[in-house]
């Protein structure tokens, strides 16, 4: 947590119970910038609109990053609101012939094809619009993967194309009108912490289409790698190597072939999550059948992102010293406990057995690297709670 994310919170205290997310958009452009700065020159960083799509962040991106990759009719609106022109990448497993009409009305620099049938979709809006649309072919690879880091790599999921069926795909990809099959989008995995094993796998990928350019005998413009660079949340201090990884990026790229000319990244967590905080104050804390718990105003309907990915978030307590209620202050003491919200639900767990060494009333917890996935994906009104503030802080504005 930064000082002025401290600020932010401390300045908060007061009658009504602290709720909030605060971000910190100096942190995230000198992060992003190191991020992108450390590219080989055929690179390209999107930002993948879904990790967390509030308008301040995008601001705070659009100048640093190469576009933005979205997913919906609705992440374009938000990406064009910020920015007219930006470079934007249209992906996402179900588009409607309505949307992808609109992506290409709205100038997206191309679109990520998910199925054959979404192939026709691409070309029928293409020539109807009597234009021509680069494709990439998003295809879920069968594997094996080369490394033991990358299981989670290669499982059945509704995304993209089967390798089997790739031939068929290329095929309807270079004979339908208004397609031009610029190359191949493979995004394989999500939160991986190991930088060894992400260079394995793109080298893999650059075999990869090496093998299949020889075999459909085409051309391969531009390779899209996904995003995937993980979040440690178990351990903050054993982040993503990513200064090794950019290390090594250019003798992986050295593996893909050499008409590629443009590799993309779309990140979204690695590149947002560090600079947001979720701040929840204790409104309370008992001890049932030999657990302590600490409830919270909020929750995982604010931040759902433990309770999606099954883990205890890491927090910090903000001590409050001032105790204004006419009432005695409870607090724990050298107990291990469990965070939880305000929603009558057990699963409304933040945090689980977390030694503490005193939690009262009235402190804050801070729940760190809270920027992707937290209230994006949450279900905001479920219980009817009020919404969290949401802060953005820049000391340029
Ligand atoms: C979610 C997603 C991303 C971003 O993933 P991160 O793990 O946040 O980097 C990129 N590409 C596709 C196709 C996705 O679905």
């Amino acid at each position: 947590m930064t000082d002025r994310i401290e600020k932010i919170v401390r300045d908060r205290v007061g009658e009504e119970p602290v709720c909030l997310f605060a971000y910190d958009l100096d942190r995230l452009a000198e992060h992003v910038r190191a991020v992108v700065d450390s590219l080989p020159a055929r690179c390209r960083m999107f930002y993948a609109m879904k990790a967390n799509s509030a308008d301040p962040l995008l601001r705070a991106l659009a100048p640093l990053v190469a576009g933005f990759e979205v997913a919906s009719g609705g992440e374009l609106d938000k990406a064009r609101a910020v920015d007219a022109e930006a470079p934007v990448i249209f992906g996402g497993p179900a588009k409607t012939l309505a949307e992808i009409e609109r992506a290409l009305r709205r100038d997206v620099t191309r679109l990520h094809a998910e199925s054959a049938l979404e192939l026709h979709r691409i070309s029928e809006a293409a020539t109807r619009l009597g234009r021509t649309v680069e494709v990439l072919l998003r295809v879920n690879l069968a594997g094996p993967f080369p490394s033991a880091t990358l299981a989670m790599a290669g499982r059945p999921t509704q995304f993209g194309i089967s390798e089997q069926d790739l031939p068929a795909a290329v095929a309807a990809a270079r004979s339908l009108p208004g397609l031009r099959l610029t190359g191949f989008h493979l995004h394989s995995l999500s939160n991986n912490l190991s930088a060894e094993a992400h260079l394995e796998l793109l080298a893999h990928y650059g075999r990869t289409v090496a093998g299949w350019e020889r075999e459909f005998g085409l051309r391969c413009e531009v390779v899209n790698v996904g995003g995937g660079i993980g979040v440690n949340y178990a351990d903050l201090d054993a982040q993503f190597d990513w200064a090794s990884f950019s290390r090594g990026l250019p003798a992986v790229l050295d593996e893909f072939p050499a008409g590629v000319r443009e590799v993309d990244f779309e990140c979204g967590r690695y590149l947002v999550a560090a600079c947001g905080v979720y701040a929840a104050e204790v409104l309370d804390v008992k001890r049932n059948h030999g657990v302590d718990y600490a409830l919270v105003r909020g929750g995982t309907h604010q931040f759902r992102l433990p309770s999606s990915w099954q883990h205890s978030h890491p927090f910090t307590v903000l001590e409050v010293d001032e105790w204004t209620a006419p009432v005695p202050r409870p607090e724990l003491r050298e107990a291990s406990v469990t965070v939880v919200g305000e929603l009558c639900t057990p699963k409304d767990v933040l945090a689980r057995e977390v030694p503490v060494e005193r939690l009262r009333v009235g402190d804050v917890l801070v729940f760190h690297h809270a920027g992707a996935y937290g209230w994006e994906i949450s279900h905001h009104d479920f219980l009817s709670h009020p919404h969290p503030e949401h802060v953005f802080h820049a000391d340029a504005s």
